[in-house]
């Protein structure tokens, strides 16, 4: 039986890439999304039209509800859960912490942190060597912002993506010795539309000069890092935070 992988955020992406790559390598795969049902039926297309098995589920992940609903979907037609790769994100419009509404704050941490948390209960949950799960891997898509800070951008997004690597360093220990390995990506500058709901699609390009490599990144380059933490080439890797942002 293959493996099985949960993409929460996997319509666009850093997600979406994750999810093709998975399909590739012979993962079945789990497409959640929030709203962009055409986008999520194009991951899933292009995952069978190669000859792999893939499931498209919505869910707002920051909806206990729909986070359950997503795990309980994916048990049941795909089969026991391997890997979670934890990708779903957001950031808000830039702004300075002055200018924070609480609304926006509730959301940001809602969607990054709060629903991170659920995701990774649910995979523990089936992992869990001591619950009679078989082990597993668990992948969180933290962000670079965690230790730039995001000034004057957003520092709230940086501040739920540093939650995300405590989370990451803490849970790797809690599970260690149950088969589940817990690891985080940091992406740096990567060409997708997540600037573009923070007001500047254009970002990455105004801020490429500055990375020591001079260029963004793709999100197929972030996904394969992901995949890699998946692997059991990684079989040794837990509680890491890899950086994947040219240098910067
Ligand atoms: P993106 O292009 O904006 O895609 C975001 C994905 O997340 C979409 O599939 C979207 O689905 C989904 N999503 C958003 N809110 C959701 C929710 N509440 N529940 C479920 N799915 C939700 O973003 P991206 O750049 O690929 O970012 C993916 C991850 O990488 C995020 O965690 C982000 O913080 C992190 N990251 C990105 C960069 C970068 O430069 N791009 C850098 C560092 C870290 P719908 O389209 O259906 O709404």
């Amino acid at each position: 039986m293959s493996e099985v992988m949960i993409v929460t955020g996997g319509s666009r992406g850093i997600g979406a890439a994750t999810a093709r790559l998975a399909g590739e390598r012979g993962y079945a795969v789990c497409v959640n999304y929030r709203s962009d049902t055409s986008a999520a039926a194009a991951v899933v297309a292009d995952i069978e039209k190669a000859g792999g098995r893939a499931l498209a589920v919505a869910g707002d992940m920051s909806s206990e509800q729909d986070v359950v609903n997503l795990f309980e979907t994916s048990d049941a037609q795909l089969g026991p859960l391997t890997v979670l790769v934890n990708n779903a994100g957001i950031v808000d419009v830039q702004s300075r912490v002055e200018d924070y509404t609480l609304e926006r704050l509730q959301r940001m941490f809602a969607v990054n942190i709060t629903g991170a948390f659920l995701c990774v209960r649910e995979a523990v949950r089936r992992m869990s060597t001591k619950r009679g799960g078989a082990g597993g891997a668990i992948v969180n898509v933290s962000s670079v912002a965690a230790r730039l800070g995001g000034p004057n951008e957003y520092v709230d997004y940086a501040a739920s993506k540093g939650a995300m690597d405590s989370m990451t360093i803490g849970l790797s220990k809690e599970v260690a010795a149950e088969g589940i390995r817990v690891n985080a990506v940091r992406p740096g500058l990567i060409y997708t539309d997540i600037h573009a709901s923070g007001g500047e699609p254009g970002r990455v390009d105004r801020l490429k000069d500055g990375v020591p490599m001079q260029r963004g990144g793709s999100a197929q380059e972030v996904a394969r890092v992901i995949l890699w933490l998946a692997s059991d080439e990684a079989s040794y890797t837990t509680g890491s935070l890899v950086e994947c942002s040219g240098g910067r």
